[in-house]
């Protein structure tokens, strides 16, 4: 394990809070691959089983040949396969103890729980592949005399010597296997409603698979590690195809200001860093989606599904406190962040989605960036001026690659003023229940935004798609994957405003120039990512001919 880190540049470090932290050895420029591993188990959601290779979990390229790009298992007919080496691999790590269970419950129609549901479904499937894997190898550990230590970059040089005598693939399926074995379990967290149903799901798969070296009781601990533990794959886009177990990735510690951000190729996952960060600084993700909540509801989710307080330096910052902290620099960005969750807490009350919904249809029917008189009403006028402000504030800085010293900075000067309106308004007019930095604004707008592009408004399209841009660039990190996708199709909104002229080309451009360099630090250039930043290239591209022919 150690020695896996360490060639990665990382290792783990106990901590008295969260157990245990993942320490960078090196100093990692922001857009870093910080780490890659592969999963213990995963498994496709059920939409997606017939379009992604059931192994591999890539969709196999086109190819010209009449053949359909997927083949399934001769025998069970229900797994799909892009090659015969992902069928093969699959068959010796689970398939060929499980394509005849699929075959019986198929007979039986017995492939749902009695609790039908399918989050049950994907439980009792990872279950499966996870203990047979494990099985197995607790199996050879007994048989064989590999310690779990043997990879220490401490060990001497005739014991590195043993160790390289095991191939490649066993030394990545030990550190896998143990860092699983290692993980916690948070069983006395869980309610005795859960255990119940795990306990239904382990006596299914134990009926079906009966193991040597894993007990019933064992799998019912597995089903607690996953709860608390298991990934949702999403592709380039966002987009969730499927749920991994990748106990190299749980080494990484949540925290509602994250370093880094986690995507996928396929079954790889990869951790990128999102912030520059310093030798001996902890790396984090964020377990949810913490921008588009306040701090008392991402501490209940947190609680709930991870079993943890979080105690990340977001959170522990006092509002009370915000204006008497100290503006060393090291504080400075905790009370921006603070800030943000301040202002979030005031727009964290409920909201009329009709009101919403209104408005939005007002906004975009404007053709003008003046409101007219006729139209002029306090809330239209209220998203207006803030998320003008936001822009003109925030976009000078996405611009040029500036340090996130500056951006935040400048993000520090809009929320003194934006807290400050908030308040304000809040006491001069009650009926102003609309907030701007709610779950439900930023869900309804990016739903009409959505609609717009599909009915291909393009010029009401991209006002919507700038409102929107400036709520994100105040709540989310400023190298995030949903800020990168949402400016590329921003900029292809403005692209395809034809009647907008050469303002709106010219913007376009900027817009996709800036989309360009946030891409290569989110998605960058590994085999599925890199289409993405193809496709904004070559936008790129057509707009600037297009503007030297305008
Ligand atoms: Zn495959
Ligand atoms: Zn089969
Ligand atoms: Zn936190």
């Amino acid at each position: 394990m150690e020695s896996f880190l360490f060639d990665h540049y990382l290792k783990l470090e106990s901590n008295p809070i969260s157990y245990r932290s993942l320490i960078s050895l090196r100093h990692i420029p922001k857009g870093t691959t910080v780490m890659y591993s592969y999963p213990l188990a995963c498994l496709l959601i059920q939409s997606t089983i017939k379009t992604y290779c059931n192994q591999c979990l890539k969709i196999p390229s086109l190819t010209t040949s009449s053949s359909p790009p997927l083949q399934a298992c001769s025998k069970c007919k229900q797994i799909f396969y892009c090659s015969v080496s992902c069928q093969k691999k699959s068959w010796t790590l689970h398939h060929k103890k499980l394509c005849s269970i699929y075959i019986s419950k198929k007979e039986k129609d017995d492939s749902n729980l009695d609790i039908n549901n399918n989050i049950n479904k994907m439980d009792e499937e990872i279950l499966r592949r996870v203990s047979l894997r494990i099985d197995k190898y607790l199996e050879k550990k007994s048989t064989s005399n590999f310690s779990s230590s043997s990879f220490s970059p401490l060990e001497t040089g005739k014991e590195r010597e043993k160790g390289k005598e095991i191939n490649e693939n066993e030394r990545i399926n030990q550190v896998i296997c143990e860092a699983f074995l290692s993980l916690m379990s948070h069983r006395e967290n869980l309610t005795s409603d859960q255990i119940e149903k795990y306990k239904i799901i382990a006596e299914r798969v134990w009926s079906d698979l009966k193991f040597k070296n894993i007990s019933q009781d064992d799998l019912i601990k597995y089903l607690c590690k996953f709860s608390c533990n298991n990934f949702q794959l999403h592709d380039n886009q966002l987009f969730t195809y499927g749920e991994g177990v990748y106990p190299v990735g749980s080494f990484i510690n949540h925290s509602c200001h994250p370093n880094s951000i986690v995507m996928y190729e396929g079954e790889k996952q990869i951790i990128k860093s999102i912030e520059d960060i310093d030798a001996e600084e902890e790396i984090t993700i964020s377990y949810i989606d913490a921008a588009v909540m306040n701090r008392t509801s991402r501490k209940n989710i947190l609680k709930e599904k991870y079993c943890f307080d979080c105690q990340c330096s977001r959170c522990l910052v006092n509002f009370i406190n915000i204006e008497k902290n100290k503006f060393n620099n090291k504080n400075k960005f905790k009370i921006t962040l603070a800030k943000i969750d301040q202002l979030m807490e005031k727009g964290s009350e409920d909201i009329k989605e009709e009101i919403i919904d209104d408005l939005i249809k007002n906004w975009s029917k404007m053709n003008n960036s003046k409101i007219e008189s006729s139209l002029i009403n306090n809330q239209i006028y209220f998203i207006y001026s803030k998320t003008s402000f936001i822009l003109s504030s925030l976009l000078p800085h996405l611009r040029e690659d500036t340090l996130r010293s500056s951006y935040l900075h400048s993000l520090d000067n809009l929320l003194n003023y934006l807290l400050s309106k908030v308040v304000v308004e809040k006491e001069e007019e009650e009926k102003n229940t609309f907030k701007l930095f709610s779950t439900t604004t930023i869900s309804i707008m990016t739903k009409y935004f959505y609609n717009l592009i599909d009915a291909q408004r393009w010029h009401e399209s991209w006002k919507l798609g700038k409102l929107i841009l400036g709520i994100y660039l105040v709540i989310y990190p400023r190298y995030h994957p949903i800020i990168t996708l949402h400016l590329f199709t921003l900029g292809k909104c403005m692209w395809n405003d034809l009647e907008g002229g050469k303002d709106v080309i010219k913007e376009a451009i900027d817009i996709l120039k800036i989309s360009k360099k946030s891409i290569t630090i989110t998605h960058g250039d590994g085999e599925n990512n890199k289409i993405v930043l193809n496709d904004v290239i070559e936008l790129l591209g057509m707009a600037e001919k297009e503007l030297k022919n305008l």
